[in-house]
């Protein structure tokens, strides 16, 4: 879960790192609003959860309240990288001499927090990964000692800050360790970290992804979620306990386990079948939880087939095929299907979808197939209602 600049600057803040203290805004009026209370120079910063705004124009610096709100006017229902900004940040604007890069990630390979510094701040450390490798320092840090002072020292002194911000640096970055450690982070990033006119650091910019796995453990962290900047079905979908993954293909997928998932996926391409989605209803789904997943698949309206496969363990196949068919009662569609059961309870399960009159396959690879031509019929059939 990604949280937006200004809730992670507040976080940031909250422990000690130096952040400018500006208001959200919904509206050009609330932005005027906020420039005016800052008074003097402001920056109009767009709230969305993507990088590279200010290369979008999503970031704009106003010189009087008036600007603000006109600035605000045109970056509010801006369109950066498919995300509409509902939100600006208006940030008592700094003057910046220098932009370095400090970002703590969590290294999956060595199973530890990395932290990032670069002199090269401001634009994508990736680019500067890539370009200038040489510029960007690293340290794993042993969860046991945490971040030593030596080794922001030696961080600092990597990229070459100046002396007498040294000690400031090496405070910003064991806070920024602090919370990354105590909010359960993937990511937590500065970039840009400024040094401005009066010879200090600020950090202007700020990224918090969090873990998904441990947000359980936060739940006021949890409640940041923004879902009007999230997917519907996907938020649906979690809302059911399902993993969906929605996808540019034809073919519905419903699938117990996410091995299997992309199994079917695969045979689907392999058929020459393009998968609509990758879901998971996981595993002992209940037939409520069975039609939720359906009406999920079936709001895609790419959606022209739709395949069930279904591996009965702990799911019992009767169950799913009570769930498929309550689904069907609900949502009257005539978007074709076809069902593979196997294991646990299959023949009650056959018996449940062949009184429904549904179509069911034996192996997945004749599953595949029969939906592949289900497909193709329903493309065929759409572009002859169109000639
Ligand atoms: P991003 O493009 O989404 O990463 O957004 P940032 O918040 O990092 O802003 C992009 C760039 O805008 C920064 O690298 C700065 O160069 C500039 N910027 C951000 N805040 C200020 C500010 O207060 N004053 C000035 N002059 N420039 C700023
Ligand atoms: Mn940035």
């Amino acid at each position: 879960m990604n949280l937006h600049e200004y809730q992670s600057k507040r976080i940031f803040g909250q422990h000690g790192i130096p952040v400018p203290s500006g208001e959200v805004a919904g509206s050009a009026e609330e932005a005027y609003q906020a420039a005016r209370a800052l008074g003097g120079t402001s920056v109009i910063k767009a709230q969305v959860l993507t990088g590279g705004r200010g290369k979008a124009g999503g970031v704009k610096v106003a010189k009087t309240p008036g600007e603000a709100e006109a600035l605000a006017a045109q970056i509010l229902g801006m369109n950066i990288r498919g995300l509409t900004v509902k939100q600006v940040l208006v940030d008592p604007a700094a003057d910046i001499r220098h932009e370095i890069y400090l970002g703590v990630v969590l290294d999956r390979a060595s199973e530890r927090l990395v932290m990032i510094a670069s002199a090269a701040g401001g634009m994508d450390i990736e680019e500067v990964a890539r370009t200038a490798p040489e510029k960007i320092q690293r340290i794993v840090i042993d969860p046991a000692l945490g971040l030593p002072d030596f080794q922001a020292r030696a961080l600092a002194f990597g990229i070459g800050i100046d002396r007498g911000l040294r000690r400031e640096f090496t405070h910003i970055a064991r806070a920024l360790y602090h919370v990354a450690m105590t909010h359960d982070v993937t990511l937590a990033e500065i970039n840009p970290l400024a040094i401005v006119g009066d010879g200090k650091l600020l950090a202007l910019d700020g990224k918090i992804v969090l873990d998904d796995n441990a947000l359980f453990r936060h739940p006021e962290l949890a409640a940041l979620r923004d879902q009007s900047a999230e997917d519907k079905s996907e938020l649906e979908a979690r809302k059911h306990g399902l993993s969906y993954v929605k996808l540019d293909g034809k073919i519905g997928c419903m699938v117990n386990g996410a091995g299997l998932a992309m199994a079917t996926m695969d045979v689907i391409h392999y058929f020459g079948g393009s998968p609509a989605n990758f879901l998971d209803i996981g595993g002992g789904a209940q037939a409520d939880k069975v039609a939720a997943a359906l009406r999920i698949i079936l709001s895609d309206a790419n959606v022209n087939a739709v395949l069930f496969n279904i591996f009965g363990g702990i799911t019992r196949c009767d169950e799913v095929a009570k769930g498929i068919v309550a689904a069907l009662g609900q949502v009257n569609t005539p978007v074709p299907m076809v069902v593979r059961l196997v294991g646990t309870n299959e023949a009650e399960g056959r018996a449940i979808l062949a009184n429904a009159q549904m179509e069911t396959a034996k192996t997945l690879s004749e599953a595949a197939q029969k939906a592949v031509e289900l497909s193709e019929r329903g493309s065929q059939n759409r572009r002859e209602k169109r000639n």
